[in-house]
């Protein structure tokens, strides 16, 4: 079968997002072509500004270096890229990943900065674990990791940092937040670019990009990312709606852009709705 984009070169990829026939330059062509749209179309970033890319060494975020440096370099956006990663201080997981973002950092030749919890608060996320067992370590880890994030980039004097969620993870927050009937959570998980008016907005280039891309974008360039899973990472509850999401793009492929779309589009009348008011840490 030829592909369907360039009619010249034989078909070797059959797109998830869209089920076209491609070839393997025209597939690295649309896929970059799109995130570069959402950047573009979103007024993601401003010239001139430092731009904090979150780096875990796993498929999303080397993915995410990779397009980005491409990106920069391709349409001048003049940014000025650097690698940040957390380390939470995880045997046996975050250690071998840090390895993979110190290759990266060779391949892309932009500084990394890597800010540990042992030295922001004291604690490993294993000295946590041991203390509070093996139950909501996600919980404690995520609100670490997001302020962990915050102070790497306050530290290089970053203007705003860039995370590698995908469609396929932020489909999941739309419906979890929908069974959960959390409507705050559901406005703020679908926006693009989070913390606007704040010193550090974070922004999604991924957003709508399909994880089975991602992957297969990184499996074809041959990129080096760590696949392993955390430890402490069994997330039942996400875990059953990604089954159900996975489940229904089997009949429906355009699932996983149709609940972002959802998540979107609905408006909730807050007349007799209270929103969480934001406090502050106690
Ligand atoms: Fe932390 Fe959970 Fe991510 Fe593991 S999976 S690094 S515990 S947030
Ligand atoms: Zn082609």
């Amino acid at each position: 079968m030829k592909c369907e984009l360039c009619n010249t070169r034989a078909a070797s990829i059959k797109r998830p997002k869209n089920q076209m026939a491609v070839c393997k330059d025209c597939f690295y062509l649309v896929f970059e072509e799109e995130i570069h749209h959402t950047i573009v179309s979103n007024q993601l970033f401003q010239p001139g500004e430092r731009v904090a890319v979150a780096a875990s060494g796993g498929k999303d975020s080397t993915v995410l270096a990779h397009v980005m440096t491409t990106l920069n370099k391709r349409y001048d956006y003049g940014l000025e890229l650097q690698l940040l990663s957390v380390d939470e201080g995880i045997t046996g997981y975050r250690d071998d990943s840090l390895e993979t973002v110190k290759l990266n950092q060779k391949t892309y030749d932009v500084p990394l900065t890597i800010v540990s919890y042992k030295d922001l608060y004291g604690w490993t996320m294993d000295q946590i674990v041991k203390v509070i067992g093996l139950t909501n370590n996600c919980t404690f880890c995520g609100v670490f990791r997001r302020q962990a994030l915050d102070r790497g980039a306050m530290l290089i004097k970053a203007d705003k940092i860039v995370t590698g969620h995908n469609a396929d993870d932020i489909a999941e927050t739309v419906y979890m937040n929908i069974l959960r009937g959390d409507f705050f959570r559901l406005h703020k998980c679908v926006e693009i670019m989070t913390g606007k008016g704040d010193a550090l907005p974070r922004c999604k280039p991924f957003k709508y990009t399909y994880e089975k891309e991602i992957v297969m974008y990184a499996h074809f360039k041959k990129l080096d990312y760590f696949s392993t899973e955390c430890i402490y990472s069994p997330n039942a509850y996400r875990g059953y709606v990604r089954e159900l999401i996975k489940d229904l793009e089997k009949i429906r492929p355009s699932i996983i852009i149709d609940i972002i779309h959802s998540g979107e589009s609905i408006k909730i009348d807050t007349t007799n709705v209270s929103f969480p008011k934001k406090m502050n840490c106690i």
